[in-house]
């Protein structure tokens, strides 16, 4: 559960509402601590509410017929300056967000480089959409032209804060939209400083920026008559909720949900170091807390050990600790609830009969009770009937499992509510591509699977309930543009 104070002692990160600094009206704040030493205070944030949500789409649309008559070229020109704005505080603001979620700071800066990256490239996708396409033969003449949705709410979750944010805003605003978005309690420092940043290039209340808790700000903004659409980041059961609540005022939705990403290892594939580090560089990423992370493996039976052990070379030279720390590969889970969820999957494996094989060190000065931390482990002895195969365990342990036949592995890698992601591995492209269309995912990667492996100008988005709407690319734009059409005949 989240604390609330007000601790007078605690400079509190203002929201940012119509380009200016804004204080809550509850006067409250939410206290910010470092997952990595749980007992130190890294800073606080506003506590916003229905009010604050109401100031920040008040700005948002007054903003909004000016922005959108602003020509696309001198949009995208505006969003290349904001990127160099972003760029001058990625050194303290990526330390910042280490401070507050925890991953390590290489991570942070890669998330951070991400937002700038979007920022100067996704606008430039906006140029093929926002141009009229006429259709002229035998059945008449039209002319399809795309329209900005209008203010959009963009929700985000805490792990990838900067290049989820980005990724949105940077369709968003190109389409002519404006903004108000709402982070994670667990990360939303990095993510003001930054929203402060870019303001000093964007006109007054074209992005703003609300913080507060989700059933307080957030459904403050998802039932607000004053937004047109709201693009969802987060968990699957959050993102129902959501849905409900932006029905009443047929609000357009898009949502990025949660995953259980399957590996299917081929009995093709060459099992060297390559594999294992690929697989474990994918599972462990931001200590396993990523929508579109390797979450359980399948492995042909007859290299099952080969890859297990592959998996665990590669594991030896991990290194727990602070993430600000250099020796540091992995940094704890983001808070006590997250590693409570996470330890009752691995407790009830151990209790069902699965070995769980921990790997790597304490990275040099570490207290490991001083924070969320746990080593990461490969399990095996798992069937899918455990819930750390079938639910999003979201944390540093990956279940891995041998499968007999082709057709079991589709089976048990379809076998899941989710569809984001998916990966083969073999040394047969063509069967890895006949394979991939039956993989029920938003995205099937073959021989890689990673977070740095999207293409900016491909898209990215789950099937089933991991989500709906595509972003990145022309489909990316699109998601924040509504289509009309203009019809009837010339006059004379
Ligand atoms: P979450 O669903 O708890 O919260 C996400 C965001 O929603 C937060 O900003 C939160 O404040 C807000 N929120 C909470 N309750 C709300 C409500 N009732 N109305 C409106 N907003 C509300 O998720 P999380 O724990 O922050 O993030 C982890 C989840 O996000 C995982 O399931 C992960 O897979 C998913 N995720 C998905 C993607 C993707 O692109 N598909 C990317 C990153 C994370």
């Amino acid at each position: 559960m989240q604390v609330t104070h007000d601790d007078e002692s605690t400079t509190t990160t203002p929201m940012i509402i119509n380009g200016a600094p804004a204080e809550p009206r509850t006067g409250q704040s939410i206290p910010v601590f470092n997952p990595a030493h749980r007992l130190e205070l890294v800073g606080s944030i506003p506590r916003g509410g229905g009010p604050d949500v109401d100031a920040a789409v008040g700005a948002a649309r007054a903003a909004l017929p000016g922005w959108r008559a602003l020509p696309l070229e001198e949009r995208i020109a505006v969003l290349s300056r904001c990127a160099d704005r972003l760029h001058s505080i990625t050194e303290p603001a990526a330390a910042l967000l280490t401070r507050e979620m925890g991953k390590v700071q290489s991570e942070s800066d890669v998330d951070f480089q991400t937002a700038e990256f979007f920022l100067r490239l996704l606008p430039q996708e906006a140029r093929e959409p926002l141009a009229d396409q006429r259709i002229a033969d035998e059945f008449g003449s039209v002319t399809i032209r795309r329209a900005p949705v209008g203010v959009v709410g963009i929700i985000i979750p805490w792990n990838w804060p900067m290049a989820l944010l980005f990724m949105r805003v940077s369709a968003a605003l190109a389409g002519g939209n404006t903004v108000v978005c709402l982070s994670s309690p667990l990360a939303s420092l990095a993510v003001l400083e930054a929203v402060r940043a870019v303001n000093a290039e964007l006109p007054p209340g074209v992005l703003n920026a609300v913080t507060g808790l989700g059933p307080e700000a957030g459904s403050a903004l998802t039932a607000h008559p004053g937004v047109d659409k709201i693009s969802f980041t987060g968990s699957t059961a959050t993102g129902a909720q959501v849905l409900r609540s932006a029905a009443s005022t047929i609000k357009r939705v898009s949502l990025e949900l949660g995953g259980n990403d399957p590996a299917v290892v081929l009995d093709d594939a060459v099992v060297d170091d390559a594999l294992g580090q690929a697989l474990v560089g994918s599972a462990f990423t931001t200590t396993g807390q990523v929508c579109f992370a390797i979450k359980r493996v399948y492995v042909a039976r007859a290299l099952y050990d080969k890859v297990v052990d592959s998996c665990l070379a590669a594991l030896d030279g991990a290194r727990v600790g602070d993430g600000l720390s250099a020796e540091a590969t992995m940094g704890p889970l983001v808070s006590g609830p997250q590693r409570e969820r996470f330890d009752g999957f691995v407790t009830q494996a151990a209790r069902r009969g699965a070995t769980i094989i921990t790997r790597g060190q304490w990275a040099p000065g570490v207290e490991p009770d001083d924070g969320y931390f746990r080593l990461p482990a490969i399990v095996t002895g798992v069937d899918n009937g455990f819930d750390l195969v079938t639910c999003e365990q979201f944390g540093p342990a990956l279940p891995i499992l041998a499968y007999d036949g082709q057709d079991e592995a589709v089976r048990w890698a379809n076998g899941t509510e989710f569809g984001l992601g998916a990966s083969v591995w073999t040394s047969d492209a063509e069967r890895g591509r006949a394979l991939a269309s039956e993989l029920e995912a938003g995205i099937v990667f073959l021989n890689r699977h990673h977070v740095s492996a999207s293409h900016p100008r491909g898209m990215f988005g789950g099937v089933k309930r991991s989500g709906m709407g595509r972003e990145l690319g022309r489909a990316g734009i699109e998601n924040y543009l509504e289509a009309v059409q203009i019809d009837g005949v010339d006059p004379a």
